[in-house]
């Protein structure tokens, strides 16, 4: 791209636009008189592309057409002020130019949502004059009801049961709002009514902020001080406030990783400048961001997925204009225009969900890396079990190691006692995934009043489902997938394409009602807790039940030990901070290691470390049971001693001796069509233009396939992928980028995607 201007020059006669379609180039548009005082690097502008208008991004002047081209004129400016600065845009262009995605798509999928009444006039062809169009700042509130009991003298009247419990509470706690009291009592609105009636208790409406991470007034918890490793890992990286750097924190769960990111954070903020928080799921992450106020008060824009378009383009405005310096958030906040950028924290990095798998895809540890890095900006990739692609940049010196060994309250971690489960057949419950030392494991828990989680990596009450009439495993019309039994909803469903079929108890193939259910999901082990444990309060955690009662109620009735044991899928593997709970219980830790994968090993490690984590972080010491029909899996071995650094060493050694990640460089192509032919066909041309390609000749690039996913079949269409790999990067790069234009020439009915630093294998 051309866009060296200085961000506030004016840009001359011709423009550069990233027009967002999936083509990969820009396009050069004229710039009017009347546009030239307010368009300037980084603006969000409208122009006309075929019979459309698109809202496009200006990257800088352009250079003169060739002679008789027809060059078209910008036709309208859609924000007061440049959407991307001039930090933001530079990262971004080099962002879609590494995963060789169109710049126009990436820029897009980085800026908020153009507001509805702007994308309504450039639908209709026209633009929005800026100025008249757009509202500014506010903070969208939402009215509660709120009660409180009233003073009352003298002797209570008589009250129905729903009332005296209602009034205790508020007598109990001062004021509480309606939707609080919902989770206690049926109807309350009624319940509060009589009550008022009597006298003895008042209600009034309030205003609260309506995003929910802001709606509690933040507990205001004054900082411990840092112990000796925090002091260092503090020191070091302060000091690179000033010039910028990457650091790989990694730090044992519990060691007080986030508070080393809060006195950076703090420094920066300090200095006036700006910082960047990614997590894994913020929506599982209230705590944290409860944290971040209590320390640095409300202006914090937290970037989550709850928000509407108007809080969204508020939070980017807020942002932009230096008034809000900390954004929060997933993925995605690493688009956050954050002003002077001093640090960007990547918490958890290790974990899979930084990885976008559609559209843009991208990898947001690695651009957070690369943000921070053109910024001048401190990085700190924090984790407990870091990826084997942070932990060898910190072998080869590219990242600063910090280690905090040690947890910073008193717990240690919590021994773990692994179950062969090819030893354990006979069961007291007949439940052959709770087996004898899990039972009673979980019943000495229960009877000392302490709360257990149990994961269970597969939701639904069976994995799938075999005929034994006509013998056939029930599959997805869509998918080469096999359709999970969901019993409460009397369905069977894909779980890739979210298709579901009434399950009748028959096969849909030929109608016999000799159905065997095959395997164990959270549904089915929920159901046999409940017998095996009557008087204990089961609840479930997966995105079957996330999306009713929602997530974070259900882990608030956890915390208040409304629930004893929990069951889930790796929802329940997060960052939770949960005190009461002193038993977890992994049920086959073998599900992950299965997937046909080379980072099955690791991930698998990573879960068990991370579940483990969860146990003893209150008062009480904690312990882990894990079932496993692999005891002496590495993977297995060294979870099972908290040991990061041995598995570490074992798994590097596999990973170079087989030239997979870290030690190689690889790119995916994966190609789908309506017809297995068809994407065959496509794949195989790709592969042969690869492998023709002087670069990989050269270069030492390996071409693997094409072959047939895992997943051959999803949504309909067939799919095939191919690898290539090398040792260095530059003649991959080489052969990525004749491949990318090979694909734009076209591929008839075919699609094909290229994905860099590929995560996903399926
Ligand atoms: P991590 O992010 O590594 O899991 P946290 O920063 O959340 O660790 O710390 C774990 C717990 O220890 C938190 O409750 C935190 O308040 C507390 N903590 C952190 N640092 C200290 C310290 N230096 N002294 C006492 N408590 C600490
Ligand atoms: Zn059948
Ligand atoms: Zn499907």
């Amino acid at each position: 791209m051309t866009g060296s201007a200085p961000e506030d020059a004016p840009l001359g006669q011709r423009v550069e636009v990233a027009v967002p379609v999936p083509l990969r180039r820009t396009f050069t548009y004229g710039l009017p008189d009347a546009l030239q005082d307010a368009v300037r690097v980084g603006s969000r502008v409208a122009v006309p592309f075929g019979p459309r208008k698109l809202a496009g991004f200006v990257l800088g002047p352009a250079e003169p057409p060739p002679e008789g081209t027809r060059v078209r004129n910008v036709a309208g400016i859609l924000d007061p002020q440049p959407l991307f600065h001039a930090e933001l845009l530079g990262f971004l262009a080099r962002a879609a130019e590494y995963y060789l995605h169109p710049i126009g798509e990436v820029l897009r999928a980085a800026a908020p949502a153009l507001p509805s009444e702007a994308m309504a006039a450039l639908r209709k062809g026209g633009f929005l004059d800026p100025g008249e169009a757009l509202p500014g700042t506010r903070i969208a509130t939402r009215r509660v009801l709120v009660a409180s009991p009233a003073p009352h003298e003298g002797e209570l009247p008589r009250l129905g049961k729903n009332q005296s419990l209602l009034l205790s509470l508020l007598r109990e706690r001062g004021s509480v709002t309606l939707d609080e009291l919902r989770r206690h009592a049926k109807n309350p609105r009624g319940v509060l009514r009589a009550l008022e009636g009597k006298g003895l208790v008042n209600t009034e409406e309030r205003e609260v902020p309506a995003d929910r991470f802001f709606a509690d007034e933040a507990p205001v918890v004054p900082a411990p001080d840092p112990n000796a490793g925090q002091v260092l890992a503090i020191g070091k990286l302060v000091a690179a406030l000033d010039g910028g750097g990457g650091f790989l924190l990694h730090g044992i769960t519990g060691s007080g990783k986030t508070e080393v990111y809060l006195r950076v954070i703090a420094e920066a903020r300090a200095r006036g400048r700006g910082a960047l928080m990614l997590v894994p799921e913020i929506a599982l992450t209230p705590q944290l961001v409860a944290r971040f106020r209590g320390r640095f008060g409300d202006a914090i824009a937290v970037l989550h997925s709850e928000l509407s378009a108007r809080e969204r383009d508020d939070a980017w405005r807020s942002l932009r204009a230096g008034r809000v310096q900390l954004a929060i958030g997933a993925r995605s906040a690493l688009f956050a225009p954050v002003q002077d950028l001093a640090v960007v924290v990547v918490d958890e990095e290790h974990d899979g969900s930084f990885k976008q798998e559609d559209g843009f895809r991208y990898h947001a540890r690695d651009m957070a890396m690369l943000r921070a890095h053109r910024a001048g900006a401190v990085c700190i990739l924090g984790s407990a079990t870091p990826s084997l692609e942070s932990y060898r940049l910190a072998q080869q010196r590219r990242l600063e190691l910090l280690t905090l060994d040690q947890r910073a309250t008193s717990q240690t971690l919590p021994p773990v006692e692994v179950v062969d489960l090819s030893r354990h057949r006979g069961t007291p419950s007949g439940q052959r995934l709770l087996t004898a030392p899990l039972h009673q494991a979980l019943g000495s828990c229960l009877e000392a009043g302490e709360q257990a989680i149990l994961f269970l990596n597969r939701r639904g009450f069976s994995p799938s489902a075999r005929c034994g009439q006509c013998g056939e495993l029930l599959e997805c019309p869509a998918c080469s997938v096999a359709l999970t039994v969901h019993r409460a909803a009397r369905v069977l469903r894909c779980h890739y394409c979210d298709f579901s079929t009434p399950n009748t108890g028959a096969c849909i193939l030929c109608g016999s009602p000799d159905l065997i259910e095959l395997g164990v999901g959270t549904e089915q082990l929920e159901a046999a807790l409940r017998q095996v444990f009557p008087d204990a309060r089961v609840a479930r955690l997966d995105r079957d039940t996330a999306s009713g009662e929602g997530v974070e109620a259900v882990l608030d009735r956890l915390r208040r030990h409304e629930v004893d044991v929990l069951v889930g899928t790796q929802m329940v593997t997060k960052g939770h901070d949960l005190p009461g709970v002193t038993l977890v219980g992994v049920i086959l830790a073998d599900q992950s290691l299965a997937f046909p994968d080379f980072r099955a090993a690791e991930r698998t490690f990573q879960l068990l470390t991370q579940v483990g984590g969860r146990a003893g972080r209150g008062e009480r010491a904690g312990r882990v049971v894990l079932q496993t029909y692999q005891p002496d899996h590495p993977a297995v071995r060294f979870a099972t001693r908290h040991d990061y650094l041995g598995f570490c060493e074992s798994e590097m050694g596999a990973r170079e001796e087989l030239s997979y990640p870290p030690f190689a460089h690889m790119v995916a192509v994966r190609v789908d069509a309506g017809s297995e032919e068809r994407a065959r066909e496509a794949a195989d041309a790709l592969v042969r233009f690869a492998r023709a390609h002087p670069a990989a000749r050269d270069g030492g690039v390996i071409v693997l396939g094409p072959a047939t996913a895992p997943i051959a079949r999803l949504r309909g269409r067939y799919r095939f992928r191919a690898l290539l790999k090398a040792p260095e990067r530059p003649h991959l790069r080489a052969v990525v980028t004749a491949l990318a234009a090979r694909i734009d020439e076209g591929m008839g009915s075919a699609r094909a995607i290229l994905d860099v630093d590929p995560v996903a294998m399926l």
